[in-house]
């Protein structure tokens, strides 16, 4: 006979084991970004009332219209962004809830994260905070101008679909640098952009669905 315990089941090492066996399946090789993943308690970053789907590949709502992207997108970002290299300096756009954040944290010596949502920010923040991760700054801007003071970065991932490529984050990539940056409205696509000394190299990787990049701040 045995009891489940609600909160037990959904944060076990089990239910993270499953969730990395499927993104296996899902065609996610790097080991390196899958024990980042398997690292991080998901159901940290989402409400209590939705924390028992947490470890589903599914995006979820976070507040304020926004998601917190399914784990196969976080994870083949993140494959796309390391590409087998430790990275040193990494710009995310878009906090949101702070996930993909703590994912980074764990394949990136300095991890920046801009949000235009001051409140989700503060929520991020929090979330961060529970994990106590080190090498994170969180900031309130908009992350279409990126954050030139902190240039250049040998990482950028995006994570809301741009109509465009800002010419901001192309300026901001270090050379021999990686952008992984979802374009398109109605339909998105997600491109690798490499930086080399003499040009910017562009990779079609997959069709991906994402909030919109908006500009301004709120
Ligand atoms: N990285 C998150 C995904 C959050 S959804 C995760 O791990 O789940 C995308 C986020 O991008 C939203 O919170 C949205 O407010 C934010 N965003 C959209 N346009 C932005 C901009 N110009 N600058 C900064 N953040 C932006």
């Amino acid at each position: 006979m045995s009891t489940v315990i609600r909160g037990i089941g959904m944060t076990s090492q089990r239910t993270r084991e499953r969730m990395l066996a499927r993104l296996r399946e899902q065609g996610i090789k790097d080991e390196v970004t899958l024990s980042a993943i398997g690292s991080i308690a998901r159901h940290i970053f989402v409400d209590e009332a939705l924390s028992s789907r947490a470890y589903e590949d599914v995006s979820l709502p976070i507040g304020f219209g926004q998601t917190i992207s399914q784990p196969y997108i976080v994870a083949r970002m993140t494959e796309i962004l390391r590409a087998n290299n430790t990275l040193n300096k990494v710009l995310e756009i878009g906090t949101g809830c702070g996930y993909q954040t703590a994912v980074l944290s764990k394949i990136a010596k300095e991890v920046y994260s801009v949000e235009r949502i001051s409140p989700l920010l503060l929520k991020a923040r929090g979330n961060l905070r529970k994990l106590s991760m080190r090498n994170i700054k969180v900031k309130h801007a908009d992350g279409t101008l990126g954050l030139p003071e902190l240039a250049p970065f040998d990482g950028i991932i995006v994570t809301a679909a741009a109509s465009h490529v800002p010419h901001e984050l192309l300026e901001q990539l270090a050379i021999g640098g990686r952008m992984v940056i979802p374009v398109g409205t109605e339909e998105q696509i997600l491109y690798l952009i490499e930086r080399t000394e003499t040009e910017y190299r562009q990779t079609k990787l997959e069709a991906v669905k994402f909030v919109p990049l908006l500009g301004g701040t709120n």
